[in-house]
């Protein structure tokens, strides 16, 4: 058996493709003590080096504008274009396993089969038997998730499923079959877990987007995982005009309280899991998960009461760890740099103003870029200001830097996609930067980064007494001037 802290967690995630592994980081770097089980001797599922597919999502292959998935998975995706240019396999497979491997509160067990579930009072989840070359050990915890791509969690757990594809009268969906189809005893049955809300083709035609939003998607209603540039003409008819939400209610199973799942066996109907099951998507899914598991633990309910009492929490914690949610803003009332001005010397157009730094949204939006950008005549260094205008104490920076989100990024084999990425750190990445710390006339350094690839930062220090603090960028990966979408500024409470 792998070391672990005995074998009692918080939580266990069944299944480390995308969406396990996003949940596994979300949770662990929350505190929740998490065990993640894989029976490959790779983690990624679809995306491992055993099986090779890119990982799709809302940016369409950069035919969505600023459409990429922010968060865990982008946090994964640019480390691997910095480190691993040339798209190897390999390499990849090794930066997953480091990224679960150092969270001290996640134990990976790889190599292992999920065996029998118990089932308790209520239909709770109360543990499970899994076996590692040959050998037998129970996991326990208050909570769960399946992210197996097939549902085999949830079905050993008696959580309600569906396999067969629903009926144009069933659902009103256009692309639904007009007869209900036969089961196919050709292909072993991939069973989608069945939540409050069943995501439809038309909430996802609308864009709809649920009051328990915590994840999003935008891939193309398409029955063959691709899509080119062509057809955005002949294939109109199934392409998303706007990104959706994904509420929490369809990632959490309607009869098993403690069971949640994420990726392509979230509660969807099959038309649309052909977008919602991209794995892009389910990353998102698996952040969201990951995160309800902490307010789980935190105020120690069970995931639906997180939806009926703590969704604006979990939304906002999501939007501080850089999940994106469409249609929402950060309202975090602890965040002291959105009661501060935000002021810089140079601009790069009347609209990428340093306001944006501190307006709670991160990525362009059709009518206003949202960021700092600075003025290239001014060279470098250049800097934005948080103004507190009075004395603060802040023991904490987050910064959020652009990272070109409508170029598609993902490890692939494909040469011709490989050739619309940049593959290496993003050039509009801002690359060596200081962080000042103002008192009156005085400042003096709190933060020194050099070599920055990542979208987002956060410093943590020592408490410091400042009415400003200055982010200083010194250079980026390419572009000559700087990019900012956002700073926040935190003194952790006691
Ligand atoms: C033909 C085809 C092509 C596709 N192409 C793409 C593509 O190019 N890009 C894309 O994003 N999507 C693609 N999809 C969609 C996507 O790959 C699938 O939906 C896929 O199953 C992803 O699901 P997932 O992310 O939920 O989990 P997966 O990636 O399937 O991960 C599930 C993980 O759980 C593990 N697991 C399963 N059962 C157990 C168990 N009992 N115990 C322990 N571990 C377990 C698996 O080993 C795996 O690692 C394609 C689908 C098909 C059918």
């Amino acid at each position: 058996m792998p070391e672990s802290n005995g074998t009692e967690f918080d939580f266990i995630i069944v299944g480390g493709g995308m969406p396990g592994i996003c949940a596994a980081l979300a949770a662990a770097r929350h505190g929740v003590r998490t065990a993640l089980v894989e029976h490959a001797e790779a983690l990624g599922g679809d995306a491992s080096r055993l099986v090779r597919r890119p990982i799709l999502g809302s940016d369409v292959w950069g035919q969505r504008p600023y459409g990429r998935e922010t968060g865990l998975l982008e946090e994964i995706r640019l480390e691997n274009a910095a480190r691993n240019p040339e798209h190897d396999w390999e390499k990849w497979d090794a930066l997953l396993e480091e990224w679960t491997q150092r969270e001290p509160n996640l134990t990976l067990f790889l190599r292992t089969e999920l065996g029998a579930v118990e089932v308790g009072e209520g239909g709770f989840l109360t543990g499970i038997t899994t076996t590692r070359e040959g050998e037998t050990f129970r996991l326990t915890a208050p909570l769960y998730a399946d992210c197996t791509g097939d549902g085999e969690l949830g079905v050993k757990a008696g959580a309600d499923t569906r396999t067969l594809a629903e009926t144009r009268t069933e659902t009103g969906e256009s692309l639904a079959p007009e007869t209900a189809p036969a089961a196919d005893p050709a292909f072993r049955p991939v069973h989608r877990l069945l939540g409050e809300v069943v995501l439809t083709e038309n909430d996802l035609r609308e864009g709809r987007v649920f009051e328990d939003e915590v994840a999003y998607g935008g891939w193309p209603l398409t029955e063959d995982w691709d899509w080119n540039p062509e057809d955005a003409e002949r294939r109109a008819d199934l392409w998303l005009p706007r990104m959706y939400g994904i509420p929490l209610r369809s990632l959490v199973s309607r009869n098993v309280p403690n069971l949640m799942m994420a990726g392509s066996i979230a509660s969807a109907t099959a038309v649309a899991r052909r977008s919602t099951g991209v794995m892009g998507t389910g990353a998102t899914m698996g952040q969201a998960v990951g995160t309800c598991a902490f307010l789980c633990k935190k105020h120690g309910v069970a995931p639906r009461d997180v939806a009926e009492q703590h969704l604006w929490e979990l939304q906002q914690t999501l939007l501080k760890d850089d999940a994106y949610l469409v249609g929402r803003l950060s309202e975090d009332p602890n965040d002291l740099a959105r009661f501060s001005r935000a002021v810089a010397t140079n601009k790069l157009e009347a609209d990428t103003i340093p306001s944006n730094v501190i307006n709670g949204l991160t990525r362009p939006t059709e009518e206003w870029p949202q960021l700092w950008a600075s003025n290239p005549k001014n060279g470098f260094p250049t800097n934005v200001e948080i103004d507190f205008v009075e004395r603060r104490v802040i023991d904490s920076v987050y910064l959020t830097f652009d990272t070109g989100l409508s170029r598609p990024l993902t490890i692939t084999d494909d040469e011709n996609r490989q050739a619309q990425m940049v593959n290496g750190p993003q050039p509009e990445t801002v690359r060596d930067y200081t962080v000042l710390a103002g008192l009156t006339t005085q400042w003096n350094p709190i933060v020194e980064v050099k070599g920055n690839v990542q979208r987002r930062r956060s410093h943590h220090f020592d408490p410091i007494r400042v009415n400003r603090i200055r982010v200083v960028v010194h250079a980026t990966n390419g572009v000559d001037h700087a990019r900012i979408f956002e700073v926040r500024c935190y003194r952790k409470r006691e």
